[in-house]
């Protein structure tokens, strides 16, 4: 049966993503048996995360609260929306009444119903470029045109935004917002400074753009200072995206959205048919976690030294290693972008790693907004454990000299 004909003219802009090839290969090799040290992840550490804690959480609250395997408002549960409030006073520095914030499936739900309530086909959204392959997706799903902006080790290149805002409004295209990771970057692991924070929102002002700030990184901070644009924010253009999915565990899906009275509004109109609620019982545990002060007592106590000591690690190794090549060097987030020398392919590199030496890297190219980045790899330090680490920096560095 031919079910080309029954899909929608939308499905023409769901392509799916360039990274799947290379963890399908992954796959493979696994089902034959193959050990791989997987350098590739998007998680957390499950073992730096409380879990005996957490399953207790959830025994409780499974016992105690009939109302935790039930649906919940399509907001949030009430108490998380005001725990949330009092904790991004605390560690964000801005105030959000509970009321403005909508508890979502993940930082993705939150991205994604934005997405379907700001953009219309052929609008333009700014991006860093490269970004986080998933917004990408979600946005150019809507039919939106991505344009991204250069990143150096300060963040989003804010002249050339303003260059770029000109050329586009002169050419009569019609932006709507700017998103951006300005802490730990995906996947650059750059923080933006705080002199660009400003700047960025001064051109936003000008120009009259909303901001999309995606903090899923900034409970993941290990030195340094990385202000919320929101909190710099006087009128109300910055819209932040947040999740517990980096802090308790991605599985459990909670993230949040701050997006303002009538954007937020259609958010959550829009929101009833497509999820109903965030996982009720994930909304429960998130508000225990952050009341009994385990987000202390867990993460940044144990959790954040042992992140610092992964990403050192992995830094360490690429130094000793690849002495002469090129890599960003994060003070927050999960990764660490290594660039091959000019001209090498990424793409092939990665395939021909895991396939030689059993070390699964993220090409970098598919987070690139105009097909370049070719020779970049995404490096992640979260998930593997040290030993781990360091094995698979040496053998990637061994097959690197190989080739070049
Ligand atoms: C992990 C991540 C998110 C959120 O993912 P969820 O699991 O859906 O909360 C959002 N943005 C970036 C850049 C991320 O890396």
């Amino acid at each position: 049966m031919d079910q080309i004909k029954f899909l929608a003219g939308r499905a023409n802009w769901i392509r799916g993503s360039a990274l799947a090839e290379v963890m399908k290969k992954a796959a493979e090799l696994r089902a034959q048996g193959r050990h791989l040290i997987s350098l590739s992840a998007g998680d957390p550490d499950p073992n730096l995360i409380p879990r005996e804690a957490l399953g207790e959480l959830a025994g409780e609250i499974l016992q105690e609260i009939p109302q935790s395997v039930m649906y919940t408002p399509a907001n949030g549960i009430p108490e998380l929306r005001e725990e949330l409030s009092s904790f991004l006073k605390k560690y964000e520095g801005y105030t959000t009444d509970p009321s403005e914030i909508i508890i979502t499936v993940g930082g993705t739900g939150a991205i994604d119903l934005l997405g379907r309530v700001l953009l219309d086909p052929g609008d333009v959204v700014i991006t860093e470029n490269p970004s986080y392959i998933n917004s990408l997706l979600a946005f150019e799903q809507l039919g939106a045109k991505v344009v991204g902006i250069p990143v150096d080790g300060e963040g989003m290149k804010v002249e050339m935004l303003e260059e770029k805002l000109r050329e586009l409004e002169n050419r009569g295209e019609k932006v709507k917002f700017i998103y951006t990771i300005p802490t730990g970057q995906n996947p650059l692991g750059i923080t933006m400074s705080l002199e660009r924070r400003k700047a960025l929102l001064d051109v936003a002002k000008e120009h009259d753009l909303l901001i999309v700030e995606d903090s899923a990184y900034n409970f993941m901070r290990y030195e340094g200072e990385a202000r919320p644009l929101k909190a710099l924010d006087d009128e109300g253009r910055v819209i932040v995206v947040g999740t517990f999915s980096k802090i308790m565990g991605t599985g459990f899906r909670v993230g949040w959205l701050i997006a303002g009275n009538v954007i937020g509004k259609k958010v959550l109109m829009e929101k009833s048919p497509i999820d109903f609620c965030a996982p009720t019982i994930s909304q429960y545990i998130a508000l225990e976690y952050l009341r009994r002060g385990y987000f202390e007592e867990y993460h940044l106590k144990r959790a954040l030294p042992g992140y610092r000591k992964k990403r050192d690690a992995m830094l360490n190794a690429l130094k000793d290693n690849l002495p002469d090549a090129e890599f960003t060097r994060p003070i927050a987030g999960m990764f660490i972008m290594l660039f091959l020398p000019e001209g090498a392919d990424g793409m092939a590199f990665a395939t021909e790693l895991m396939q030689e030496t059993g070390v699964v890297v993220v090409p970098g190219k598919p987070f690139y907004t105009d097909g370049s980045g070719e020779n970049a790899l995404r490096l992640n330090f979260s998930r593997p454990e040290e030993e781990e680490i360091l094995e698979g920096i040496e053998r990637l560095a061994a097959f690197y000299r190989r080739k070049f």
